[in-house]
């Protein structure tokens, strides 16, 4: 066992972290107010590898470990994570859907252009009806000749708007249950597919969240991404790996919380002194600082699981999403607590962690969901 990381694991966090404070944080309050994920931003995180972070570079990827991944993740959601939420459903959901299950066609035609960022990708899985029951989907594909005709609304969907590849589950037979549901890419140019409402948001304001509309949309065979009827399996799969992200965001902006609350907590004085000096903040802080590197721990163990392609993960990543969000939950509320009023207003970083850090107990599957399935591996069932 090592769990320090690696010269080349610590150069990679102290890259994206540079970047993160040059290229992000001073524009952390304004994409929020603006509720846009800035495409000018693209080609910047592009040039970094993070558009494509776990992609082997063969197809235009920084060919990245899971445990990389979740450094870039961490370092991001630090500064700013609704930019973390974007590129971890961008790698973690849509490129990661075709790189474990795309053919090569697929690969060559929609996964380089994603790990390149010449475009963002999209996941569709969630719908109005069909949120944590994602089974009960009613989008539907039906076979026409050749081709497959889909059909539905997709709902809370990270980058429906401005997503230019979409990987979208669909029922292709609903007598098989959840071995009746496939997956499909689609451009954003297939005639039928719109985006339907953005979604006005508590927090991740500056990642994009829309409805995508599948009106009787017309597309090839070949759009199958896997085989038919495993669509759902896959997603599962997909999802094990994508909740590490998630893990990883929450431990990023746990971590993000601590130290703005650290410093305002050295900066702030009441009673003749700085209010660090006051054990309820002192405890608060140590409390913060314990939970975050037990969290941290947890993520990366799960990745480093993932690495070594040696069991199942599906465990492991809820346990890291589960605690990591919670862990981070509490951690952004301690933050405004110490900040007193000045948490309350947006002249401080504290009121936006707040806010955004309720999306890691709900994305990827809520902390009810997580404990199902922890306690279904620990019970059966
Ligand atoms: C900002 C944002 C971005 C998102 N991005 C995407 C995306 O890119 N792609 C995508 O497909 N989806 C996306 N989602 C959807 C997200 O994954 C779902 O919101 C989430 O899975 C929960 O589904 P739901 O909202 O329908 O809640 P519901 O499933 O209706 O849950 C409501 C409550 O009931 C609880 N509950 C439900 N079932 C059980 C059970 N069996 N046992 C105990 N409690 C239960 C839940 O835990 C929750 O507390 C996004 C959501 C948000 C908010």
């Amino acid at each position: 066992m090592d769990l320090r990381p690696t010269a080349e694991q610590d150069l990679l966090r102290q890259t994206v972290r540079e970047f993160a404070e040059a290229e992000i944080r001073p524009h952390v309050r304004e994409w929020d107010e603006a509720q846009a994920f800035s495409l000018d931003l693209v080609p910047r995180l592009a040039a970094l590898g993070l558009m494509g972070i776990q992609v082997p570079e063969a197809y235009g990827g920084a060919g990245l470990s899971a445990v990389e991944y979740c450094v870039c993740i961490e370092e991001l959601a630090r500064v700013d994570p609704s930019v973390a939420l974007s590129v971890a459903a961008h790698n973690g959901l849509a490129a990661a859907h075709l790189l474990m299950f795309g053919s090569e066609t697929q690969k060559q035609k929609y996964l380089v252009p994603l790990a390149k960022g010449e475009v963002i990708g999209a996941w569709g899985l969630t719908e109005a009806s069909a949120g944590s029951d994602a089974g009960a989907m009613r989008t539907t594909a039906k076979r026409d000749s050749e081709d497959w005709i889909i059909s539905g609304t997709k709902q809370f969907i990270t980058h429906g708007k401005i997503g230019g590849t979409l990987v979208v589950m669909a029922v292709t037979d609903r007598s098989k249950g959840r071995h009746g549901v496939s997956a499909f890419v689609l451009d954003r140019a297939t005639p039928g597919l719109s985006a339907g409402r953005k979604e006005d948001k508590l927090g991740m304001r500056a990642s994009d969240t829309s409805e995508v509309i599948l009106n009787a949309c017309r597309v090839p065979a070949e759009a199958m991404v896997g085989g038919e009827g495993e669509g759902f399996v896959n997603t599962m799969q997909v999802l094990d790996a994508g909740r590490i992200g998630i893990a990883a965001l929450a431990v990023g902006l746990a971590q993000g919380a601590y130290e703005a609350a650290s410093k305002y907590a050295r900066d702030r004085r009441q009673f003749g002194q700085p209010i660090a000096h006051f054990q309820a903040i002192r405890w608060k802080l140590a409390d913060m600082a314990t939970r975050i590197e037990a969290a941290r721990l947890l993520t990366y163990r799960a990745a480093w699981l993932r690495d070594q392609h040696v069991e199942r993960i599906s465990t492991a990543s809820s346990i890291a999403k589960l605690y990591s969000s919670e862990i981070a939950v509490r951690a952004a509320e301690e933050c405004v607590q110490i900040h007193g009023g000045y948490g309350f207003v947006k002249d401080y970083a504290a009121e936006k962690f707040f806010r955004d850090v309720k999306l890691c107990t709900i994305g990827e599957g809520t902390s009810e969901i997580q404990r199902l399935v922890i306690a279904r591996q620990l019970l059966g069932r």
